[in-house]
């Protein structure tokens, strides 16, 4: 249990007034939470101050290795007023994945999860009220020793800011098209693809930039050593349904296992679909198609909870998916989902936490 020392602002932000304009991680609320961390002493000095910057020296070895993860949730405000998160234990646990990989320290779930829940509740105000828009929550943690030496920090910084954030489809479930990444990679066996290190998306970003040049919103990633196999999208998880059946890659290191996706896969499971978490091979996924067996092809994230694809392209091929519509499916999910997180629909599965 941490001991959160808590400074509130003297002059408070002015709240975003049309929540339409929100957009995603532009505009941060009023505070933030800070935590400190020295080796041999552990983590200190939590506390929740006003949101600002912090001055750091440039030799500060984050900024030159990249010793860095960070995390993404939501909360969402029900239409009664409650606020609430969505499985925060999944993040807490998978941020300690990720500090273990990179060689940082880990923080008690439950530590993470309660420094979460006093900063969106300090900040309560920020969670917006309109129909799909929610605060977004970024906690991070970043190696800040002082010199170039390349080895483990022993001094870290944990923090957690907010950003309100607009709905991801104003205007209902939006079809898109995706490149098949054929020449770059994200991930290999015994590299960091499972983690949410900053250093993963430092590395995407040229594909994902050419991707967009091309009319593409995202690319999907292939397996790192044969290409063959399908991983995930830019910064979703990928499902495909086949003949009634739902394929997703397994997460055995090379993929980011998404709390949506783990979500996803419970509720199909209750719904009596077979899932089957195993490599695909992107050829297979071209002939489905050619063979009229693919059914519906969705990305599964935080940020847009389930986003159709309409459109696979690989070296050329083109594969049409639900003939550019919104599978059944991909809707019963997309509307399953949100209706816990957003408390319209009964929380069945344990998976809210109050603010
Ligand atoms: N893969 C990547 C690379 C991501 O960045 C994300 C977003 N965190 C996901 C998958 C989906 O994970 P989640 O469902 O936990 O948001």
């Amino acid at each position: 249990m941490l001991d959160i020392k808590v400074t509130k602002t003297t002059h408070p932000k002015e709240k975003p007034q049309d929540e339409s304009k929100l957009g995603f991680g532009k505009q941060f609320s009023d505070h933030m939470f800070l935590m400190d961390y020295t080796a041999g002493e552990g983590w200190h000095d939590a506390r929740i101050v006003p949101y600002g910057p912090w001055e750091m020296d440039p030799a500060t070895t984050v900024f030159h290795y990249a010793q860095e993860i960070f995390e993404g949730m939501k909360a969402y405000r029900t239409a009664d007023g409650k606020i609430q998160l969505f499985r925060p234990d999944c993040n807490a646990n998978r941020f300690n994945d990720s500090a273990d990989r990179l060689g940082m320290p880990p923080i008690p779930p439950e530590d993470f999860v309660q420094a979460v829940k006093a900063l969106v509740d300090v900040d309560r105000d920020w969670v917006p009220h309109s129909d799909g828009a929610s605060l977004y929550i970024r906690p991070f943690c970043i190696a800040t020793d002082v010199g170039l030496g390349v080895h483990a920090a022993k001094h870290y910084r944990f923090a957690i800011i907010c950003a309100p954030s607009g709905a991801y489809y104003a205007e209902g479930l939006d079809p898109v098209r995706i490149y098949v990444e054929d020449e770059y990679i994200r991930a290999a066996p015994g590299l960091t693809g499972f983690t949410k290190c900053g250093g993963n998306y430092a590395a995407s970003i040229k594909a994902g930039e050419l991707a967009e040049e091309r009319g593409f919103s995202q690319v999907l990633w292939l397996d790192g050593v044969e290409k063959k196999y399908v991983e995930e999208v830019g910064s979703m998880n990928i499902m495909f349904k086949i003949d009634g059946e739902i394929y997703t890659a397994p997460c055995v290191g090379t993929v980011l296992p998404g709390v949506t996706r783990r979500s996803i896969i419970e509720l199909l499971k209750d719904w009596g679909y077979k899932v089957h978490e195993e490599r695909v091979a992107i050829a297979d996924i071209m002939k489905a198609a050619d063979e009229g067996k693919l059914e519906e092809v969705f990305g599964t994230g935080t940020a847009a909870v389930v986003s159709p694809v309409k459109e696979l392209d690989w070296e050329g091929k083109v594969a049409h998916i639900s003939g550019g519509h919104i599978g059944e499916l991909t809707q019963k999910l997309y509307d399953t989902l949100t209706g816990i997180q957003w408390g319209k629909l009964p929380d069945t599965k344990g998976w809210i936490v109050p603010v």
